[in-house]
């Protein structure tokens, strides 16, 4: 059926990128597949599509809604249905025009395929498909895409979409239930939780593959979560994520600070601190690559201090650990050790081999002295603040200072493409 569009091209598509900048699970990627003959566009495994604005959100991907007439009413979201906002939409070929004219000029590397719900989950999820099929078939794009899986969609459609993307994603939004009903009433947890498996289950699938097939949704899975626009905790929400870790297989969960783009008296008046989503990050990583759990990192009920990172923090609560003697420490205490890293540990590991390390051997290995003084001794030596937690905090507080460079001032600024000298009005 023809979509009628009384805007111009450009019109909808300023529209629709405004629309899409507040989702930031489209970053990363992890796909491998290279140029063909008669195609355009490759997939790097390195990540082709990083690119991060100063607020941490991902840029580097073609990131437009192919509508964002709702028919839910997400009260956080600029596009619900009861939001007096223009309304657009895009037809599969437009999209895809405007992709490999993108692509092209080498202004992307990548498409995150999205849209908000119009008419039905099952009509949306049938409308991304029928774009990236037209991308991939086609266009011949072979480039990396990130497509959303509308929550509710049926299960075959999913499936189908996983056969021609690269990553796909389901936002979970609300760390918890009474949050989803509070904030997104139409959105259940099972219409959420349901593609989130049958991605796990085809991301496990693939795994038991022959490396030669072709996999389906070979950069995994992601979701992502609003942090603040609740009371929910970030223990709460760390819980949330360590089992989406454990139990969906994810690839990433990305963290979004709310930021108030519509008025509700349900809702935060003010953006969420962007160091506090910058905690659950630094939390995030410490759960996937440093071994620690949840439940040591936070209470359910507890926050992240602003002031100090999450290592730091366990660090103090745990002093009874420290310090550890550098040349006798195992690999996981070393890696459970402020200012020092999971590439640094490795370091320390193979290095002690060779020589008994002092502190000047950890300086040329760039272990962050400053913060990892606090807390090991080097073949006896020892720098650091005795046992007084309020000593030690205050001096990972002044390092912390130090290390942070330039500091987010508040301003949540995503770029666009319609900023001056992105596009170069060539639309
Ligand atoms: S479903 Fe909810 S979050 Fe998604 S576009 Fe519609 S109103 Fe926004």
């Amino acid at each position: 059926m023809e979509i009628q569009n009384p805007l111009s091209l450009d019109e909808r598509i300023k529209i629709l990128t405004e629309s899409a900048k507040f989702d930031v699970s489209c970053s990363s990627s992890g796909s491998a597949r290279s140029g063909a003959k008669g195609s355009i566009g490759a997939c790097h495994a390195p990540g082709v599509c990083h690119s991060f604005t100063g607020d941490g959100r991902c840029v580097s991907l073609l990131k437009i809604l192919m509508t964002n007439k709702c028919e839910f009413d997400c009260l956080y979201c600029i596009n619900r249905r009861s939001n007096d906002v223009p309304r657009a939409a895009l037809t599969p070929k437009e999209f895809c025009e405007l992709v490999v004219g993108f692509y092209r000029r080498n202004y992307i590397e990548g498409v995150f395929l999205s849209s908000a719900v119009e008419i039905s989950p099952d009509h949306t999820m049938q409308l991304l498909i029928d774009t990236l099929i037209m991308l991939r078939t086609e266009y011949k794009f072979r480039a990396y895409i990130h497509v959303k899986a509308i929550p509710g969609a049926s299960m075959h459609l999913i499936d189908l979409a996983a056969e021609y993307a690269d990553r796909m994603s389901v936002n979970i939004e609300l760390p918890t239930e009474a949050s989803l009903k509070l904030l997104a009433p139409q959105k259940k947890k099972e219409m959420i939780t349901a593609p989130m498996l049958r991605l796990a289950n085809i991301v496990y699938e693939n795994a038991q593959e022959p490396k030669y097939r072709a996999r389906r949704i070979p950069a995994g899975q992601t979701t992502q979560m609003i942090v603040g626009a609740t009371p929910d905790s970030d223990g709460q929400i760390l819980r949330l994520t360590e089992g989406l870790y454990r139990n969906f297989n994810l690839k990433r969960v990305y963290y979004s600070a709310y930021v108030p783009v519509v008025e509700n008296s349900s809702l935060p008046s003010l953006p969420t601190d962007l160091k506090r989503e910058n905690r659950l990050y630094q939390a995030d990583w410490l759960l996937r690559f440093y071994g620690f759990t949840s439940s040591e990192l936070l209470p359910v009920g507890g926050n992240f201090s602003l002031d100090l990172d999450p290592k730091s923090d366990w660090a103090i609560r745990n002093l009874d650990r420290f310090p550890i003697e550098i040349n006798t420490a195992s690999y996981e205490e070393l890696l459970r050790t402020p200012g020092i890293g999971v590439r640094n540990a490795y370091r320390i590991v193979a290095a002690r081999k060779q020589s008994l390390l002092t502190f000047d051997s950890l300086k040329k290995l760039r272990v962050s002295l400053p913060k990892a003084v606090l807390f090991i001794t080097a073949n006896g030596e020892y720098m650091g603040a005795g046992d007084n937690p309020d000593l030690i905090r205050a001096r990972l507080a002044k390092t912390n200072l130090l290390t942070a460079g330039k500091q987010n001032d508040g301003g949540y600024v995503q770029t666009s493409l319609f900023d001056e000298g992105t596009i170069s009005g060539e639309l």
